[in-house]
Order: C-alpha cells, then sequence, then structure tokens
C-alpha cells in the first residue's frame, strides 16, 4: 500500500534542482550535482546542485545587499506580513511538503503531514507577531562623574544581519523554519545550507518564500556538503551571525571556524536524554517512553534514550516499552500503515547498527530488537537495551536511533544524580502523579527542557535549546529573538 504521490512532488524529484541565490534558481558555480537517495530503498531520488565555497560567496554577497537594501526599507509590519504568508503558503501544500520530507528522510508520511508541516507552519505564523513587537527601553542614567548633566538614553534592538543556517536532516523543513522565522522576522538575511542528505523540503520552501513576497537575496538556499559549503559558510568574513543543529562534534569545528570574525553563534546540539518514570507513574508512562525514544526512529536530539525506572515497576514499565518495540510497524514511510521508516541514511545505518554492535560486546542484553530490519534501504528495529553498566558507549553516547537503554533507579535522591550524569542537557521527562514530587526533580534536572507526564511536545512559543554540550542559546518563543538581534545604547546629553 502507499500514498499517490502528488504531480507537484513527481515534477519536484523529476528534475534536477539547482540552488536559489538572489531570488534566481542557478546551477552551481562547479557544474557539478550529487544524489539524495530514498532511504527506504538506496536508490537515488534526485539530483541537487552541489553548493561550495563559491557559491556560499555568491549567496552571502546577495545576503548582504538585500539587508543593506530592500529588506531594511520595509515596516515591521509588512516584514511580519510576509512572514505570516509562508505560513500560510507552507498550510496550503501539506500534503505535497509531507511527501517530499518522507521521501527524502524516509520518516512516515501521515507523521510528517500531522507534525512536521503543520508545525514549520504555526512557527511562522507565531514569529510573524513579533515584528512589530522588537522593542528597546528608556533608560535613566546616573554618570557620577558628571553630576548635573542630564541625559536621554534609550536601547535600538536591532537585526544581527546576514545569518548562516546550517541545518540538519532529522526535521528538515522544520529545521528551516526555527531558522528562517526568526531571521526574517527580526529583519536578518539568510544563507540556509540543508543538509545533504536532505535538501529537497528546503529548496520547495524557498519557493514558497518567493511566492509570499520575500525581496530578492533576502533568503538564500545553497544546498553542499558540511566539509565544503557548510565549512564555508561557518567561515565567512561577511556573515554576522552562524545558526546551527546537528552534532555536538560538528558544533565544536563550527565554533572554530567561527573564531575568524568572532561571529555570533547559537548552536542546538546532541543530547542523551533521561526519561525517568517512578513508581506511581499512570501507566501511560509505557506509551510516553516508547514515543520518546522512537518518534522519528529515535532520529531526535531530544530522544529519551535513558530510561530510568524506579524499582517496583522496572520490569512491568521496560517488558511494556519491550512489547511496543516488537510490535512497531517499520516499512516505507509512504505506506499509511509504517509506523517506523528507515533512517536516513547509509551512514547513519551503519553508525547505529555499530552501537548496537558495541552494546553487545560490552555485554548488554536486547529485550527487543537489537539489529537491522529487512534486507533492502536503511531499517534499524526498535531496540530496548538492558544489563546495561553507566561506563558503556550505548549508555554515554548519542546513538541517534531507535535504542533506548533501560535502568533502575530507587529514589528521588539519587536519580537527579543519575539522570544529570552526563555531558549533554538538551531534554528530560518524569512521570509520576505527585506533582510536588515532579516540579522539585525538575528545578534539579541540568537540562533546557523538562516534559513532566508527555514527551517530545512542541510549541513555537516555548524555548527550546541546551545546558552543557547540548548547545549555546535558545530557539523558538521569544527568546530567540535575542540570539537574531544586536542591542545599541544610544545616550544624548541634554
Ligand atoms: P549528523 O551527525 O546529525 O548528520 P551533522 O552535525 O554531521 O549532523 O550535520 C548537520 C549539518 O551540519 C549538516 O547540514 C551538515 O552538512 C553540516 N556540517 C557537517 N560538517 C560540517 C562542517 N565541518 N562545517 C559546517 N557544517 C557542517
Amino acid at each position: 500500500m502507499t500514498v499517490t504521490l502528488d504531480r507537484n512532488v513527481e515534477a519536484f524529484i523529476g528534475t534536477p534542482r539547482q540552488m536559489f541565490i538572489n531570488g534566481q534558481w542557478v546551477d552551481a558555480a562547479s557544474g557539478k550535482t550529487f544524489e539524495t537517495p530514498n532511504p527506504a530503498t538506496g536508490e537515488t531520488l534526485a539530483r541537487v546542485a552541489e553548493g561550495d565555497a563559491e557559491d556560499v560567496n555568491r549567496a552571502v554577497r546577495a545576503a548582504r545587499a538585500a539587508f543593506d537594501g530592500p529588506w531594511g526599507r520595509l515596516t515591521p509590519s509588512q516584514r511580519g506580513q510576509v512572514v505570516w504568508k509562508i505560513g500560510d503558503l507552507i498550510l496550503e501544500h501539506v500534503d505535497e511538503l509531507a511527501q517530499l520530507e518522507s521521501l527524502d528522510n524516509g520518516k512516515p508520511f501521515l507523521v510528517a503531514q500531522a507534525a512536521d508541516v503543520p508545525l514549520a507552519a504555526d512557527l511562522f505564523h507565531y514569529m510573524a507577531g513579533w515584528a512589530t513587537k522588537i522593542e528597546g527601553n528608556t533608560i535613566d542614567i546616573s554618570v557620577p562623574y558628571m553630576p548635573g548633566a542630564n541625559f536621554h538614553s534609550y536601547t535600538l534592538r536591532e537585526p544581527i544581519g546576514v545569518v548562516g543556517q546550517i541545518i540538519p536532516w532529522n526535521f528538515p523543513l522544520l529545521m528551516a523554519a526555527w531558522k528562517l522565522g526568526p531571521a526574517l522576522t527580526t529583519g536578518c538575511t539568510v544563507v540556509l545550507k540543508p543538509a545533504e542528505q536532505t535538501p529537497l523540503t528546503a529548496l520547495r520552501l524557498a519557493e514558497l518564500i518567493a511566492e509570499a513576497g520575500v525581496p530578492d537575496g533576502v533568503v538564500n538556499v545553497v544546498p553542499g556538503y558540511g566539509k565544503t559549503a557548510g565549512a564555508a559558510l561557518a567561515a565567512h568574513d561577511d556573515v554576522d551571525k552562524v545558526a546551527f543543529t546537528g552534532s555536538t562534534e560538528v558544533g565544536k569545528l563550527i565554533v572554530q571556524a567561527a573564531a575568524g570574525n568572532l561571529k555570533k553563534l547559537t548552536l542546538e546540539l546532541g543530547g542523551k536524554s533521561p526519561n525517568i518514570v517512578f513508581d506511581d507513574a499512570d501507566d501511560g508512562a509505557i506509551e510516553g517512553a516508547a514515543n520518546a525514544i522512537f518518534f522519528n526512529h529515535g532520529q531526535c536530539c531530544v530522544a529519551g534514550s535513558r530510561l530510568f525506572v524506579q524499582e517496583s515497576r522496572y520490569d512491568e514499565v521496560v517488558d511494556g516499552v519491550a512489547e511496543i518495540a516488537k510490535s512497531i510497524k517499520l516499512g516505507s514511510g509512504l505506506d499509511p500503515t509504517t509506523q517506523m521508516g528507515p533512517l536516513v541514511s547509509d551512514e547513519q545505518f551503519t553508525r547505529v547498527t555499530g552501537f548496537l554492535e558495541s552494546g553487545k560486546a560490552d555485554g548488554a542484553t536486547a529485550l527487543a530488537g537489537g539489529g537491522r530490519f529487512g534486507d533492502r534501504g536503511y531499517f534499524v528495529e526498535p531496540t530496548v537495551l538492558t544489563n546495561t553498566r553507566p561506563d558503556m558507549k550505548v549508555v554515554r553516547e548519542e546513538i541517534f536511533g531507535p535504542v533506548v537503554v533501560a535502568e533502575k533507579f530507587t529514589s528521588l535522591d539519587e536519580i537527579a544524580a543519575e539522570a544529570n550524569d552526563t555531558t549533554y542537557g538538551l531534554g528530560a521527562g518524569i512521570w509520576t502523579k505527585d506533582i510536588s514530587k515532579a516540579h522539585a526533580l525538575a528545578k534539579k534536572i541540568r537540562a533546557g527542557t523538562v516534559w513532566i507526564n508527555c514527551y517530545n511536545v512542541f510549541d513555537a512559543s516555548l524555548p527550546f535549546g541546551g545546558y552543557k554540550q547540548s548547545g549555546w542559546g535558545r530557539e523558538m518563543g521569544h527568546e530567540v529573538l535575542n540570539n537574531y538581534t544586536e542591542v545599541k545604547a544610544v545616550t544624548t546629553l541634554l
């Protein structure tokens, strides 16, 4: 069974895709293209222009000219209307975008249709309202060494300038929205580099952005590889800020690349998030714990990949999660009965199955799953590992696949330290009927997001980001606006 492809989707993948620079669709300066494969089959899905340093240069020049020119001349209200319109256009193309996402990334079409695409639209709609609400302050100053002088001081909050945005492949359209929404709202201009594994929805979004009336050069999309296009963008001297989402390892490379001109940085990086089930948790915690790790095939930076269950419920909860794991139907994202698609790429498949091998070699037990599913495409079985020790690689490192490690804990006092025993600090889940206990623990968790009796709840109005090595800065909510603006203090002697 498979959904019928939208005609626009067939046309979109049927011809080589160019890159979007200064409002024009152009080939790479080198003339090179690369292929994006269909992860359910390993076969070529589409060919895409392969950007490198030269294309990044062209795009940055266009973004600088647009920043100094037409974009800066729009009123905040006009900017907000354009950003709102992008959200509307996304909603007019939900099925098309969801199909494209499913084909390129592997995720179930129905999930992209219900979550990724509407969330992307909502992000633009949420951000649009802020365009007219970016404000400075007036400040009554004292200046002790100028007795008797009077001043008028105020702050201006101004767009940071040309922003390079480098995004991953796990939620390609949604990550593009998280990045572009606040940049456009604050009046910045952008060079966006989608992940090489999943460039298609960002390119389709660029068409919608042009249709919404965003002036030429304000948004440029340069597909290509991380080591070439991504690295050139991160190091570019005329880029004022880089916003990156991806692995902690690459995040550290971006920090080094950005040092040349000390551009501003925000980083949304990896995680190894604890999901904590107390003995008084509602039965819904079992399904919640499964969803926390298996949603998006575990390819979530915030996946609940360390499951901690209080002693008296350990067997019941872990067996329950294992039963759910065994019941999940794997298949092509375009099959409406599919609950979990393939991993995004051969590389991720090799990485995740490598972790499974290392877990087994270290003595872990696979209560469910533990290996490859089928013999075609990049499918990995939803896996529950027990008998792990805190020093094992599968417990310490981010796997970024459908693999959870389950551990037992005894008390509230002990669990906060165990939950925080990680270099990451992105998310956490707490399951209990005792709401005081939940809030007390939430305060002790060193992570940017804590979910109580739920998991993976995202909203455009909630700030998202990491403590420790999970990142710098926040995305979404009004917090993100601070990461796309500079503050200027202006003082007049009266
Ligand atoms: P993952 O490990 O999830 O594939 P990465 O961190 O490798 O994530 O990739 C996220 C994004 O970062 C992608 O767009 C990728 O092309 C880009 N990228 C990878 N390496 C670099 C690099 N050295 N400099 C800049 N961008 C990079």
